[in-house]
């Protein structure tokens, strides 16, 4: 056996820029205090201390005391060392799809692959985010098809979903694998947990990614929609399409221009660069096909297979989609690389 002096930790923690700092400190001062933190939270996924959310924006309470400095949260933190990913990214398949079984935010192929996925045994639980009678996110296992009668899970929800953190007990609990579903930033959050711990490599099986052109803290966009005239009580789908925001209620509509959302855009994503989730399994979102249907990306074997099984099933309408459709939200978001402090 090798004496207590020859033994050297294996595991590679990012060197820190400010050396005699805790690294919840070069955290603070590398990602959170520069606003370029998304609040994907892969930090709060793998802190064995205390990384939350306080008053919108990530934080340690007491981290003078709490933090363990053990840099786990420098090591998956996408933002850290930050390479801004944008464009199509590569892909096997671009294609339109729409699901005979669920209802969804457009063709519903997000639910259609988790629920597919599970069906072929690949993961027993995928997770969701749904949301509450005041449009709060939550966060389900869905584990089989009869839990998405739930209204709530499928569709858009504009405002930041706490995944990764849930994403720690999925791969604890999962006997098969685990699917998650998230916006670019939480994709890339998964992809760094993967190349830092083997438990989220070997079993979170499959990405799926939204394209995304931003999202926005619970708190400013309740504001703002309340402020419009939409009654959350009776609020039914909230959607973003041709620049315009439009909130469904039971019995009338709110509609106004994106641009307006300009001034509670949140810091992280006005650095962000990835409008279609370019490191995901296959991503998804409403551009770049006919009113009705997903615009699918497939990008992994592993994804390409799950629309032959769909396919295979007929579980869903297949049709064309346009890659160049996406042009003009490729280019908008490639444009705030300019916002990322030097
Ligand atoms: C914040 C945000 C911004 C988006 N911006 C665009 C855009 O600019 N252009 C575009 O074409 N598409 C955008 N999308 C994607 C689009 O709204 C649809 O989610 C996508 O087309 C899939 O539709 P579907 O019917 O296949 O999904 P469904 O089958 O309805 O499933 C929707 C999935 O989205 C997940 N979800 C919902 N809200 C969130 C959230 N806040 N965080 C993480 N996961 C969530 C749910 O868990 C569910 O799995 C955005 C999505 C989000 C969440």
């Amino acid at each position: 056996m090798a004496a207590a002096e020859d033994w050297e930790w294996e595991v590679a923690v990012p060197e820190k820029r400010l050396r005699d700092k805790l690294y919840f400190e070069n955290l603070k001062s590398v990602v959170i205090d520069r606003n370029i933190c998304s609040r994907c939270l892969t930090c709060a996924a793998v802190c064995p201390g205390g990384i939350t959310v306080v008053d919108d924006r990530v934080d340690f309470p007491d981290y003078e005391t709490r933090c363990m400095d053990c840099g786990a949260c420098v090591r998956v933190c996408p933002r850290y060392v930050y390479e801004p990913k944008s464009g199509l990214g590569s892909y096997i398949k671009f294609i339109a799809g729409r699901s005979k079984r669920f209802k969804g935010q457009d063709g519903a192929m997000v639910t259609e692959l988790i629920v597919s996925a599970m069906e072929m045994g690949l993961i027993d639980r995928g997770l969701f985010v749904s949301r509450s009678e005041d449009w709060t996110t939550e966060i389900f296992h869905v584990r089989d098809a009869e839990q998405l009668a739930i209204p709530t899970l499928g569709g858009t929800k504009y405002t930041f979903a706490d995944v990764l953190p849930e994403l720690k007990k999925a791969v604890m609990f999962t006997k098969r694998g685990v699917g998650i579903v998230g916006t670019p930033c939480i994709v890339s959050g998964v992809r760094r947990l993967q190349q830092e711990f083997p438990l989220f490599r070997e079993r979170v099986k499959l990405i799926v990614g939204l394209f995304c052109t931003e999202n926005f803290h619970y708190r400013d966009i309740s504001r703002f929609l309340t402020e419009k005239g939409v009654d959350f009580s009776k609020l039914i789908k909230t959607d973003i399409t041709k620049g315009k925001f439009i909130a469904t209620m039971t019995d009338s509509e709110v509609k106004f221009k994106v641009k307006e959302l300009e001034g509670i855009l949140p810091s992280g994503c006005r650095v962000c660069t990835d409008f279609t989730a370019v490191e995901s399994d296959a991503s998804v979102g409403s551009v770049g096909s006919a009113k009705g249907y997903s615009t699918v990306v497939v990008r992994q074997k592993i994804a390409d297979e799950i629309i032959d099984y769909i396919r295979e099933k007929g579980y869903a309408d297949f049709g064309e989609g346009d890659p160049a459709q996406l042009d003009y939200l490729i280019n908008h978001k490639k444009a705030r690389e300019k916002n990322i402090p030097k």
